[in-house]
């Protein structure tokens, strides 16, 4: 439905609009490259101007309560059973005895409950708030504990309630199994910033097998030889184009006279050739082949594949 149409993608995550996905999350980077699939054009709007989309996500707070107690509500808990429970909640008798100015009365749907007096959220008795708690988590599809908290608080209040909501998603199953926090980090290999890349200028080789390769021998039906195989690896560092060469001996002579053959005679001359220290490579044959051509042979240090990284 999407395809060939142009697309104006507006969001508040303003990670999403990040010019540089180097600083962004592997997530936002999934989302941002699943989005851009569609050729969409991802602008920034400020949260509180995202009206559209938060139409869709905003929990219809006033409709929990539109439920009697013959409907099939979603919600486990109606106001008069919350009501009900408030007048047997040892807490809340205890406070109200004491006169604590904690507390006023509000009545919702004609059913007096007791809240809380400065931010008028209705008060939850013990006996009913895992019910809450998991009623919301299920709904929010498993949010984690500041939005959680923040959502329940829009409603009700019991003490210690930030701590229940905590206690409730660090032990949540599929939470533990499914969130980011949850995966161990782990390093990146820092790359070079800034870095100019120019085509064949600078040219990769190195040496690969033996491998087995078996050669069927054609004058004697269903007869076959075993052979051992070399191959000489030619990678172009900015395009990564890679060649193989298939060798039979390892001798510094026959692999310059082939990377001489089937790489210097039909590409441009790259500026240097970067190689490991096998004698192949720093062989009188090769160096020779290197300096004839004016090319800078680039050793190199030993036990650092890093370094030789791109035909690693
Ligand atoms: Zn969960």
């Amino acid at each position: 439905m999407l395809l060939g149409h142009r697309i104006i993608v507006r969001t508040d995550h303003k990670n999403l609009t990040h010019p540089d996905t180097n600083h962004v999350s592997d997530r936002v980077l999934r989302q941002r490259l699943l989005l851009e699939e569609y050729g969409a054009e991802i602008e920034y709007i400020k949260g509180d101007k995202n009206v559209v989309a938060d139409a869709l996500s905003r929990l219809p707070t006033q409709e929990l309560f539109l439920f009697d107690d013959t409907g099939d509500a979603e919600f486990p808990l109606n106001l008069r059973l919350i009501a009900d429970h408030q007048h047997s909640d040892d807490y809340l008798q205890t406070q109200l005895r004491a006169n604590s100015k904690k507390f006023i009365i509000i009545v919702r749907e004609s059913v007096q409950l007791h809240a809380r007096s400065d931010t008028a959220t209705i008060y939850v008795p013990a006996a009913l708030r895992a019910a809450i708690l998991q009623w919301y988590h299920a709904t929010l599809q498993h949010p984690g504990v500041k939005r959680m908290q923040a959502t329940v608080r829009e409603n009700f209040y019991w003490p210690g309630m930030d701590a229940t909501v905590e206690s409730l998603v660090h032990t949540c199953a599929i939470c533990q199994q499914c969130k980011l926090t949850a995966v161990k980090k782990y390093g990146k290999i820092p790359l070079p910033v800034n870095t100019k890349v120019t085509p064949w200028e600078e040219v990769h080789v190195n040496l690969v097998g033996p491998w087995d390769v078996r050669f069927n021998i054609t004058s004697v039906p269903g007869k076959a030889t075993i052979e051992k195989i070399h191959a000489l690896t030619v990678i172009e560092k900015a395009t990564g184009w890679p060649e193989f060469i298939a060798i039979c001996n390892k001798s510094s002579y026959h692999i310059s006279i082939l990377f001489d053959s089937e790489w210097l005679c039909r590409y441009p001359i790259p500026a240097k050739v970067v190689f490991d220290n096998g004698t192949k490579f720093t062989g009188q044959e090769f160096q020779e082949l290197l300096i004839s051509y004016g090319i800078k042979p680039v050793p190199t240090t030993v036990r650092n594949p890093r370094s030789n990284g791109v035909i690693k």
